[in-house]
């Protein structure tokens, strides 16, 4: 399919990126289940090798079945090029990786998924770098944090785990005005609900093992560069601004332009942390992806008519949804989230830390797992599980206190889920 701005998500989220394969006609993308690339001849894999023709070479780089997804995740987030990798985890690092050097901080919001959270504050230490957490509700807060040694500013659109709002464009302002690229994890609310790089952010990254595989099958991640950030404008980013040692002092910025972060995650970020997706994964994510818009739209209006019960069953102190009129966060839906809030919540259970354990056992079509974003509803007692590893004070600032559950609404029939959460609801608080 030749690009179009004109063609709608809809058509995108199918036909992006692939076309009939070449050798075969094959319509499906086929799972091109290869480790090596045969060379035309010397030259060519010399030209390969020196970054002066793109093309396959081995599979820790590229391959035929990633590019495709790739392709189709950049044209969905609106950026210039993307790169998968083996999770969300490894996207994280990913991304960081060209931005930091020992030393450097980035600015990071209290609300995150549980394991960002732990990666940041301890294992980041590990490479010499540092996490600032602060709330992106005060912005101030997060102007104060960003200092000289800042290389990058980190939050999740839809934010874990109660679903808050982030107001991007806001950040943004303030990363520009910084000179620092912000990074948007926007996992929870897919490119269909949410489109950070329309708002300011530089990179957006994907856990794709939740909603754009969406049934729960493999681990991914992605990064999707927006190709908008002058690497060059500071010295802050050496390499991709400064000669690059291993490519006879190529210079990313300088040759590749707006797609300088993409090629460099591929030619020194899969070369050399070697977190590559796996083309079988690839395949499960390119067959999610074919009807995430249908899928997202059914989380949306599941989340929001069991949102609405749950705040008006007395068993239940509050509900987090940003659906809900209550929320502070509704304001923002327009601007950030127009098409909804996702399908990701939290809500206070009367009777604290014990009845939410006994709750999360006495579910029957929930499954108590953790992870998000499957076609089935998962409930988590965070508290207990995904942010067992925080202290009491980053529970409560993460937004998951002892006696709050997080639900990731699936697409079964809502007036089932509702049925369900009442019979567990009645033995929690017996
Ligand atoms: C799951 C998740 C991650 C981590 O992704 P993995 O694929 O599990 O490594 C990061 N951010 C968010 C918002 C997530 O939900």
């Amino acid at each position: 399919m030749s690009d179009g701005p004109s063609y709608g998500f809809d058509t995108l989220q199918i036909h992006a990126g692939a076309r009939p394969d070449p050798a075969t006609g094959a319509r499906q993308t086929p799972i091109y289940q290869t480790t090596a690339y045969v060379f035309r001849d010397a030259e060519h894999a010399a030209a390969l090798f020196n970054l002066q023709e793109v093309g396959y070479i081995y599979s820790r780089l590229t391959n035929p079945t990633v590019a495709v997804l790739q392709e189709r995740i950049a044209t969905l987030e609106g950026g210039v090029g993307a790169v998968c990798c083996s999770s969300g985890h490894a996207a994280q690092i990913m991304a960081l990786f060209p931005l930091m050097q020992p030393g450097c901080n980035v600015v990071a919001s209290t609300r995150l998924y549980g394991g960002t959270v732990t990666q940041f504050s301890q294992t980041i230490k590990r490479f010499g770098w540092s996490a600032k957490f602060v709330d992106f509700d005060d912005l101030d807060a997060v102007r104060d944090a960003i200092d000289d040694n800042t290389r990058a500013v980190f939050g999740e659109s839809i934010a874990n785990p109660g679903g808050y709002i982030t107001d991007i464009r806001a950040i943004a302002d303030i990363t520009d005005a910084a000179g620092v690229p912000l990074i948007i994890d926007n996992t929870s609310a897919t490119p269909y609900l949410c489109n950070p790089i329309s708002l300011g952010a530089t990179l957006v990254v994907h856990s794709t093992t939740k909603y754009l595989t969406g049934n729960g099958t493999v681990t991914g991640g992605a990064i999707v560069d927006s190709g908008q950030f002058d690497w060059s404008a500071s010295d802050k980013f050496p390499s991709l601004s400064q000669p690059e040692p291993a490519y006879h002092g190529l210079k990313f910025a300088e040759t590749f332009g707006p797609l300088a972060f993409t090629f460099h995650s591929i030619a020194i970020g899969l070369r050399d942390l070697g977190m590559t997706m796996n083309p079988q994964a690839a395949h499960y994510t390119l067959m999610g992806i074919e009807t995430l818009s249908l899928r997202m739209e059914r989380h949306v209006e599941n989340a929001m008519t069991v949102a609405t019960w749950l705040e008006n069953d007395p068993r239940v102190d509050y509900v987090t949804y940003a659906g809900l009129a209550s929320s502070p966060y509704s304001a923002r839906i327009p601007a950030v989230c127009p098409k909804g809030a996702g399908a990701l919540f939290t809500f206070a259970v009367k009777g604290g830390y014990e009845a939410c354990v006994k709750l999360v056992d006495s579910l029957e079509i929930f499954s108590h797992v953790a992870n998000l974003g499957d076609t089935r509803s998962l409930i988590i007692h965070s508290a207990s599980t995904t942010h067992r590893q925080l202290t009491p004070e980053q529970q409560e600032a993460a937004g998951a206190a002892p006696n709050v559950v997080r639900v990731s609404i699936g697409i079964e029939n809502a007036e089932d889920l509702i049925a369900d959460l009442d019979q567990a609801l009645t033995r929690a608080t017996a």
